[in-house]
């Protein structure tokens, strides 16, 4: 599998005529070798490369780094500049959104002769088609927090913090195996439910209210990404005609998931039936996202997608109506792209659960 990505890579160095690919993002770093610490650089070439790390890293990468050999250093920048130059490596490829103005400055510095060539990045565009293995893993970690969500469902009740759901939620997460969780919980209660980014807070949940959890676990580097929104006790019917539309607009774009698909036309088809409904104004945010050894990477699935849905493909379905002073509901699955639709990773059903 590793041999798969780093043929692809290299297929960017031929791209854009590269002695050298210089890979700082530890997502990619990951993606290409296998290493899971958190400092190191990857250097690519046609036929070789290196994977450099400092001595708090050699022994780990010795066990986990494949397709590479590893060497160790003392000063970063250094070690990838006497690399190069032992390599004679000229036009050297980095990617521009990743390497900050004054790393950039000093690189240049230290190997004049040599032309550094900015790129997109084409590395996370390489990763948005996931390979068997990456699918595995993310089928594993989204099953296993819609789980710990389904085990902390029973403690939603009037009168707890919405901050212990959050913790429960954790807590039920590590103890199905999660190496930790994707990002801080989102748990939102009646009026803050209008907070598409609420944090969970010390607010106490109350009956008649709904309450949005968003939530996600990481297992092996890879992530999920699931919002689910109950009601607790009986709801004001605007709040219940809200959740219908954001589930009729999510049900709709799911259905169209095929590959071929541009991406912008399943945001249009969510997008439209919101706004068909009156509610165009409170949905804000792009329909979805690409999730894998990040919780948010490419794809993007919004109004200014360009990317059409290909199979391996694994993204978000997310949309949302918040409603200030009233509440909101944000209903999200993570799926990924087959050969004739989509397959749901995220497991919590979605018709709404009155507790
Ligand atoms: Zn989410
Ligand atoms: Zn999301």
């Amino acid at each position: 599998m590793l041999k798969d990505r780093i043929f692809s890579a290299r297929e960017c160095l031929e791209r854009h005529s590269l002695d050298a690919l210089l890979v700082t993002s530890l997502h990619s770093i990951r993606y290409l070798s296998g290493f899971s610490g958190s400092d190191g650089v990857l250097l690519v070439t046609p036929d070789s490369g290196c994977f450099l790390t400092d001595s708090r890293y050699t022994t780990q990468a010795g066990i986990e780094v494949s397709g590479f050999p590893v060497a160790e250093y003392r000063i970063k920048l250094d070690a990838v500049v006497e690399w190069l130059s032992a390599n004679s490596c000229r036009r050297i490829g980095f990617i521009a959104s990743q390497l900050t103005v004054e790393v950039f400055d000093e690189l240049k510095g230290k190997l004049p002769v040599a032309e550094f060539v900015p790129l997109k990045d084409e590395l996370a565009e390489i990763r948005c088609i996931k390979d068997q293995s990456e699918l595995t893993l993310l089928e594993t970690v989204a099953g296993l927090a819609s789980e710990a969500f389904l085990a902390v469902l029973p403690l939603i009740k009037p009168g707890v913090p919405e901050r212990e759901l959050a913790l429960e939620l954790e807590i039920a997460m590590r103890r199905l195996g999660a190496d930790d969780k994707a990002f801080d919980f989102i748990v939102a209660s009646g009026e803050r439910g209008a907070l598409p980014h609420g944090h969970a807070s010390e607010r106490l949940v109350s009956a008649g209210e709904l309450v949005t959890f968003d939530f996600g676990a990481i297992f092996h580097g890879y992530n999920s990404d699931e919002t689910v929104t109950v009601a607790v006790g009986g709801v004001d019917p605007r709040l219940l005609d809200i959740y219908s539309i954001v589930k009729e607009a999510h049900d709709r774009a799911i259905d169209a998931v095929k590959p071929g698909v541009p991406l912008k036309e399943l945001d249009r088809i969510a997008r439209s039936y919101i706004a068909e409904k009156g509610f165009g104004p409170y949905f804000g945010h792009g329909l979805g996202h690409g999730v894998g050894l990040e919780v948010h990477e490419k794809p993007l699935v919004s109004f200014r997608s360009e990317e059409v849905a290909a199979e391996g493909m694994v993204f978000t379905i997310e949309p949302g109506i918040y409603v200030p002073g009233l509440g909101g509901v944000r209903i999200e699955d993570t799926v990924s792209v087959e050969k004739s639709g989509c397959r749901l990773l995220t497991k919590v059903s979605k018709e709404l659960q009155v507790l």
